[in-house]
């Protein structure tokens, strides 16, 4: 039997009024003085405790709008002038309980109320958009009534509604309405992606007083209606749909955006860890350690996971905190490897190639395509996508020459300006860059200066903080070491395989742990990527005297050593990297203070790859 609906007659429009002039009467009190220059009224879903109302609007937003409208017009909550049009009045929502994947968006949504948190990655010059139409037919003279226009598709009459013939109909602009249009792109925020997997992406339709608002790389919570479109294939009418969010409000969040979350128990793991008198070594074998050896370019890396600190001048400039690494290697000597696992283990990793021909690059460019519909796009890069994290950059030395040029900026001043036809935009790249590139020749020559066999201008490379050179000799012991390494790690890989089906015979846990000793990081992954964010969070170490005085005696002697011509100059660029690389050390074990035992740290692995790169 089916269940008896108990339809309640309520007056919604009334409850909404009554919500409204409880709890919005500044905000409705200012859109009064200002409409209609200010035409929005921001409601946060928090504060409509009826449970009713609530989930009526994310089932039907539509109505819900209607009725909040009705409410505001009929009981003239805003108070318009003479003359002045309500129609221009938008409601928007703000503060969504619960946030949906893009990924996992299904049918059943269309036409709900969702939310959806990304970054984004394309947006749109804005540009008038037609929403009603008015028409005037040649052959009688009259105007049509208006004619209202959706999204994506210009609605004509076919024949005159006056006359009824079938003549040519003209727009008659002044009675056409327009609003201010815009395209967004959004996508999945990396660090909600598990390992490898490519994020997914949704089309965003922005209207009104919202445009303009974003831009390419802004992480960004969108709030709107879940929409279809028909296919077109070839002028037949598919039977597939495409789905766009049409834009009711945009949130932007700024920093510590869904950053990792650390609990209390987490905390004290962290703490415990930071005591540990091993912790520096612990951290770099926690990174690839699949990789045997190169425990130089871990550490580096390790230190480019906790990162310097940021500074603000008084004269409003800013120098980055972000640890810059770039490996130059022979081939096969397991570059890729690290920077994928580096990667994975940064909370906002980004993996690109320089040889990659993706339309963005790895900064940003402006493009004229089908999806701004004739717009221009401007389209983040990986530099832009990766702000607040680490952005790997595999085959460096393929790059295109604009991202070169473009990455100058980027490094530095972790910004990139674009100015093309009408854009002109700068975006945020307040990223660390690990870089991988391959000798000049392919393979490092043994009887050519190391330094100039790599293939990037100076001015580029200076702006590494450390630069490492991986040879790859012949050399029995090392090799053997590596070949059982590797070895190890496959028959471990079986292992672990079996074991998570069924218990092998024979063989207890202890065994297990054994084997996989060599190739298990001391810290597991997840508890590092907690360990990273937590220390960024909370730790901001400033220098002793004792680590000044260390660091400029050091500086003071590489002037010295570098003179001649050297691929990598020796600058005021390197002290700076002195400091943030200390700061890094520090962090890593949480500590307030730069002390004489990070500088020491720091030197040794500067010292290492400088006498490579800079001076013999
Ligand atoms: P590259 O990018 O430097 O050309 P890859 O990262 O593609 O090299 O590495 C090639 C392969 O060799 C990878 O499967 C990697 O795991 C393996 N390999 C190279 N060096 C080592 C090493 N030191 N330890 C373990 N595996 C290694
Ligand atoms: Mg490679």
């Amino acid at each position: 039997m089916p269940k008896e609906i108990t339809v309640e007659v309520t007056d919604v429009v009334g409850e909404w009024t009554k919500f409204l002039k409880k709890q919005y009467k500044r905000e409705l009190a200012e859109l009064s003085r200002e409409y209609p220059h200010k035409r929005s009224l921001y409601i946060d879903f928090r504060k409509i405790l009826n449970n009713k109302l609530a989930f009526e609007l994310l089932r039907s937003p539509g109505k819900v709008i209607g009725d909040i409208r009705d409410a505001i017009i009929q009981n003239k909550l805003i108070k318009l002038k003479d003359g002045q049009d309500p129609d221009l009045i938008n409601i928007r929502f703000t503060n969504l309980p619960q946030r949906t994947n893009i990924r996992d968006i299904r049918a059943e949504q269309i036409n709900t109320f969702i939310s959806i948190e990304g970054i984004l990655r394309k947006t749109t010059e804005v540009r008038p958009r037609i929403v009603s139409a008015v028409f005037r037919c040649r052959t009688c003279g009259k105007n049509t009534d208006p004619v209202p226009q959706s999204y994506g598709r210009f609605d004509e009459p076919e024949f005159c509604p006056n006359c009824e013939r079938k003549t040519r109909l003209d727009l008659v602009m002044n009675r056409c309405q327009f609003v201010d249009a815009q395209k967004l792109r959004i996508q999945e925020s990396p660090e909600g992606l598990r390992g490898g997997e490519q994020p997914q992406t949704l089309d965003i339709d922005v209207t009104d007083d919202l445009t303009g608002m974003v831009a390419p790389g802004d992480r960004v919570v969108v709030n709107g209606i879940l929409r279809s479109v028909q296919r077109v294939n070839y002028g037949q009418k598919s039977t597939l749909f495409d789905i766009y969010l049409e834009c009711n409000s945009i949130e932007v969040a700024e920093k510590e955006f869904e950053e990792v979350s650390i609990t209390e128990e987490d905390e004290a793991k962290i703490q415990a860890l930071a005591r540990d008198p091993q912790i520096y070594k612990k951290i770099a074998r926690s990174i690839a350690p699949t990789i045997y050896g190169t425990d130089d370019v871990k550490e580096a890396i390790a230190l480019q996971l906790f990162g310097g600190i940021a500074k603000e001048m008084p004269d409003g400039s800013r120098l980055r905190g972000d640890i810059h690494v770039l490996l130059v290697g022979d081939p096969g000597i397991a570059k890729s490897q690290i920077l994928r696992y580096v990667v994975k283990l940064s909370p906002r990793g980004i993996y690109t190639s320089g040889k990659s021909s993706t339309s963005a690059g790895l900064t940003a460019t402006a493009v004229k395509d089908e999806f701004g519909d004739g717009r221009w796009t401007l389209e983040a890069g990986a530099l832009v996508l990766a702000d607040m994290g680490i952005a790997a950059v595999d085959e460096m030395d393929k790059m295109q020459k604009e991202d070169r040029s473009a990455l100058h900026e980027a490094m530095e001043q972790q910004s990139i300006s674009v100015a093309k036809a009408g854009i002109t935009a700068t975006l945020k790249s307040r990223c660390a860059l690990l870089g991988a590139a391959n000798p000049k020749l392919g393979r490092f020559d043994q009887f050519v200066p190391i330094g100039e066999q790599i293939n990037m201008p100076p001015s580029l490379l200076s702006r590494f903080d450390l630069i490492f050179v991986m040879t790859d000799q012949p050399q029995a012991e090392r090799d053997e070491a590596i070949a059982n390494h590797i070895i190890k790690t496959h028959a471990v890989g079986e292992l672990i395989k079996q074991h998570e089906y069924k218990p092998l015979p024979n063989v207890d846990d202890a065994y297990i742990q054994r084997a996989l000793a060599p190739v298990t990081p001391d810290i597991d992954p997840s508890l590092l990527r907690k360990y990273i964010a937590y220390a960024k969070r909370t730790c901001f170490p400033i220098l002793s005297d004792g680590a000044k005085e260390a660091l400029v005696a050091y500086y003071m002697r590489l002037r010295n050593l570098a003179s001649g011509n050297k691929p990598v100059p020796v600058t005021a660029r390197q002290l700076e990297a002195l400091v943030r690389l200390s700061e890094a050390s520090a962090r890593m074990r949480l500590s307030n203070t730069v002390d004489t035992e990070d500088t020491d740290r720091i030197l040794k692995i500067v010292d290492a790859s400088l006498r490579q790169v800079a001076y013999d």
